[in-house]
């Protein structure tokens, strides 16, 4: 079920700035608008086959709305299709037309531009009063459809099963030892799987609740972690900016020093983050590691040792190998030996919608998804990631290079704000190491002289940029992420 104990029915369960809906209130706004689904749909909830209802959009934006809408299609045993508002009209054209959306549920009053105007539209009442539907549905019924990033080239609709995000996030509740006492602050997007099924699926099976920032910032988290809540999730931008906060802020570092637990996932957290925050709070962020069309695949326990740069171990249910270009597996726990993550097990997608092609591409003939991610794995069974085989592998020399450990390296010299590497084709070594830094002092950025030598210093003579390039900002995605292909061309 999405709500673990309506019955339950004073608890907090979700608030949005000063709106907030108890256990009851959600069941009973939820329930209300399953039946409107069902009824603008034809079909009486949950009875019958989902595939055979066709899909709800659900315009995205971080409000009580989107997770009634979120609950209700769930309820309904309707699968949904979150739509980033942030979207422009071509990639909202592209799912409209991919998805296929019988109807969009969204905010009384939101204005949807022209692609999702056009659709039918049933308002979200967050007062609504109705049962939850009874009724049956299966493990394997699509539960939601979660167009991938797009940092590798245009999203995918990843079709996720009911039982891939029940399996995903009891596996998380034993990794953390998440109950229902849980309060977690969230200041991320809705329309992805961190923020939608870890940030407000996860609080709402355990049983807990979840105070959204609506946008985050570093006081809203000091001030919830201040009065209560337990946990945060975030991506590597936020604890970047903790970590830049933190010096001049000791009720930010009160406050993450009482929290219960911090998350971080979606993107590789920089270990000097990860080191300046574990100064000053005496607090070690958690990081796992998920996708869009695995969920989550690994994750540091609470239990175990949260170690800077790496993403813990195989939850539990999940199976992990990595694989060497000519496919044999990677047997060495060396911290050396690299090979792409490939994983199994009830957190995988069902199939990218649409593409047949690029679901077979996806899997290996024994039923492995092969993530696209590189990796080593320590003598203790840690996993590394070194980047993504596309774009964080430099080839360089005869070396295998990755990007991450350079990124790293170079986030370390107090000259340089961000910093991104990337291969560029090179006559004599195949590829040279370009990096992209962005200054903290844009009057007096450091050499590339400097900066090479900083790395050879920390890494490898042969880990060193060859070019640095100077940016205002890096090119980054609404969840934070670096954008490799827009830095080629920037
Ligand atoms: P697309 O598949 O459309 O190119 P995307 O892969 O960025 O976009 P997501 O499914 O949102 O879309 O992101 C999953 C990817 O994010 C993983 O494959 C991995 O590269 C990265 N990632 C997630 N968590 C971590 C982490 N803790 N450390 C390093 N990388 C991570
Ligand atoms: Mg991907």
């Amino acid at each position: 079920p999405a709500l673990s104990d309506p019955s339950a029915g004073r608890r907090p369960a979700l608030r949005f700035g000063e709106r907030a809906l108890t256990y009851a209130e959600l069941a009973s706004a939820a329930g209300a608008l399953a039946g409107r689904i069902g009824g603008a749909m034809g079909v009486p909830p949950a009875r019958a086959k989902s595939r055979a209802w066709g899909r709800v959009a659900v315009w995205a934006t971080p409000s009580l709305e989107t997770a009634v809408a979120a609950v209700a299609a769930l309820s309904a045993g309707v699968p949904f299709v979150p739509l980033n508002p942030k979207s422009g009209e071509r990639e909202l054209g592209h799912i409209l037309a991919d998805s296929a959306p019988s109807l969009v549920l969204a905010g009384p009053g939101v204005e949807l531009p022209a692609p999702v105007g056009g659709l039918e539209r049933v308002d979200v009442d967050v007062h609504g009063s109705g049962a939850l539907p009874e009724g049956e549905t299966g493990d394997e019924d699509p539960a939601l459809v979660v167009y991938t990033s797009g940092t590798t080239g245009p999203p995918k609709g990843a079709v996720i099963p009911r039982r891939a995000v029940a399996t995903t996030l009891d596996a998380l509740a034993d990794a953390w030892q998440w109950t229902g006492d849980d309060v977690l602050v969230h200041g991320l997007p809705l329309f992805h799987v961190h923020g939608l099924v870890l940030g407000i699926l996860g609080p709402l099976r355990r049983g807990g609740s979840v105070r959204h920032l609506g946008r985050f910032s570093t006081d809203g988290v000091a001030r919830e972690l201040g009065e209560g809540a337990t946990m945060l999730f975030g991506v590597p931008t936020m604890y970047h900016r903790i970590a830049e906060a933190l010096p001049a802020d000791p009720e930010l570092a009160k406050a993450l020093a009482g929290a219960r637990l911090l998350v971080s996932g979606s993107a590789a957290l920089p270990v000097h983050d990860h080191e300046r925050i574990a100064a000053a709070t005496g607090r070690r962020v958690v990081e796992r590691y998920g996708m869009t069309e695995t969920l989550m695949n690994t994750s540091v326990r609470v239990d175990g040792e949260a170690r800077a740069g790496t993403v813990g171990v195989p939850l539990p249910g999940v199976e992990l190998r990595l694989v060497e270009e000519d496919g044999s597996v990677v047997a060495a726990r060396d911290g050396e030996s690299v090979g792409e993550i490939q994983v199994r097990g009830p957190n995988l997608f069902t199939e990218y919608l649409n593409r047949p092609d690029a679901t077979a591409a996806a899997f290996t003939p024994d039923g492995w998804f092969r993530t696209g991610d590189m990796a080593v794995r320590e003598p203790d069974g840690y996993v590394r990631i070194v980047g993504r085989k596309a774009t964080d592998l430099i080839k360089s020399g005869g070396y295998k290079i990755g990007a991450g450990e350079i990124e790293n390296a170079l986030l370390e010299h107090p000259g340089v704000r961000e910093a991104a590497v990337a291969g560029e084709p090179d006559d004599d070594l195949g590829e040279r190491i370009v990096a992209w830094v962005v200054p903290a002092d844009p009057a007096a950025p450091p050499g590339a002289d400097e900066l090479a030598g900083h790395v050879a210093r920390r890494l490898a003579p042969h880990k060193r940029p060859r070019v640095v390039r100077y940016l205002d900002a890096l090119p980054r995605n609404d969840m934070g992420k670096i954008m490799k292909r827009a830095l080629r061309d920037a």
